[in-house]
């Protein structure tokens, strides 16, 4: 399937397509994954119509409340498997897809995505983001080689999880532009347009977020087929970066802290779309800066001390600081000659880093977006207090090696980043 583009069915057709789709390639043996929920909503009706078309499925039901993709559960779906060549069926949202495609990929078997909730990009993209020892990682294995998404499961599934794709949706806005920004300021990869694609997908969704939030056909297809999209812009681009910006960054370092503290879970969509509107007002405080203003305060700018990031990198991770240090030494040991070119840089860009600024929308207009799709819109609503926002604004940023807003917002106003102090955010209060 190396370089094919997977067979792709999002409607009402869905499932008569997964069948025809096996008997076409002539699929008789299955390892189905599924959580309760998903089996009894889609996995048993899918087992019995293999079963009644003489192929061989082994189910396997992870029956914990809350899954996590972590050694246990991989373990888990792995001792249920008996080595045998077979399509492993994914059926859930993005905990199963991510489960299915590693073990999958580590089996030497294909697999199939059938997803049931519109909740996540993750289904066609070939990342496995899961948590090791306490770190949010991502770990490449491959991408399904086909989905059938079925519209009626789609929109019957819960509206907190439909919420949540929206809110991975808009996350695109942030990512994009934040993509853009390494490209232009730290010679990141790049491709104009991959990056195109990913923000008419959220465009299209903000377009249909009314329909969106009320569950209908149309909006919930519309939903569901730029999510797809947005995975297969990682897989052709060969990284989640035209997909995750520093609102996945946020959203990583709260599930981790809320797991790290033993507090129930937040549905992964759901922080990036607040985050991501935090993430905007750093871009609406950049656009605030003339090019006049950007030259004063890069004029008393001075290159972080080590010493301070890694101080500030061990108070915010604890005993995970180690591992996070050696992803930053791009940054770290960053010469203060290089830095020094580096603002220049930013001064000659300074139009170039407008434009990019002025793709993403106002907080406001993101706020209003994620409320009609019907998600929290605040940090207070996610379940998140003071303390979570600081972790995420203040160090968030440690822990991916990549060039953001946040990084440029850093280098504007050191020690800082440009975040308001404690209390004085508007979005944290409602
Ligand atoms: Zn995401």
């Amino acid at each position: 399937m190396v370089g094919k583009r997977p067979e792709v069915v999002v409607g009402p057709e869905a499932l008569p397509s997964l069948y025809r789709f096996c008997t076409r390639n002539r699929l008789q043996r299955f390892f189905l994954v599924a959580d309760r929920n998903t089996y009894a909503v889609l996995g048993k009706t899918v087992e019995m119509e293999l079963r009644g078309r003489d192929s061989e499925v082994i189910s396997v039901v992870l029956q914990d409340e809350e899954i996590i993709t972590d050694a246990l559960t991989i373990l888990r779906v792995l001792l249920a498997y008996s080595p045998v060549q077979c399509t492993f069926l994914a059926v859930g949202s993005g905990t199963i897809t991510d489960v299915t495609r590693f073990v999958s990929y580590e089996t030497g078997n294909p697999f199939i995505s059938l997803p049931t909730a519109p909740s996540v990009d993750g289904y066609s993209s070939a990342n496995v983001p899961m948590i090791v020892d306490g770190i949010k990682k991502s770990r490449t294995a491959h991408a399904p080689a086909a989905i059938f998404a079925d519209s009626v499961i789609l929109c019957s599934a819960p509206r907190p999880m439909i919420a949540a794709g929206f809110g991975d949706m808009l996350g695109k806005y942030t990512s994009v532009a934040d993509w853009r920004l390494g490209h232009l300021l730290w010679d990141e990869p790049y491709d104009e347009s991959i990056a195109r694609r990913s923000l008419n997908g959220v465009r299209s969704c903000a377009d249909a977020a009314q329909a969106i939030g009320r569950a209908t056909p149309s909006g919930i297809v519309s939903l569901m087929e730029a999510l797809i999209e947005s995975g297969f812009c990682m897989t052709d681009f060969g990284s989640s970066l035209p997909a995750s910006g520093t609102e996945h960054h946020y959203s990583h370092c709260w599930e981790m802290k809320l797991l790290r503290e033993g507090r129930p879970s937040i549905f992964h969509g759901a922080k990036v779309g607040v985050a991501a509107i935090l993430v905007a007002e750093l871009y609406e405080r950049l656009r605030q800066l003339s090019r006049g203003d950007a030259l004063d305060l890069l004029k008393v700018s001075r290159p972080p001390l080590r010493d301070d990031e890694v101080r500030k990198i061990r108070a915010a991770f604890g005993p995970m600081a180690d591992e996070i240090i050696s992803t930053q030494s791009a940054f770290l040991d960053l010469r203060s000659d290089d830095f020094e070119r580096l603002k220049q840089h930013v001064i000659e860009k300074w139009p170039d880093i407008q434009a990019i600024a002025a793709e993403v929308p106002p907080a406001e207009r993101m706020t209003e977006l994620l409320a009609m799709a019907g998600g929290p819109a605040s940090v207070g609503e996610l379940g998140l207090n003071e303390e979570d926002l600081a972790l995420a604004t203040r160090s968030a940023h440690f822990l991916r090696g990549h060039f953001t807003v946040r990084r440029l917002m850093e280098i504007l106003y050191p020690g800082t980043g440009g975040e308001p102090a404690l209390g004085t955010r508007r979005s944290s209060s409602s």
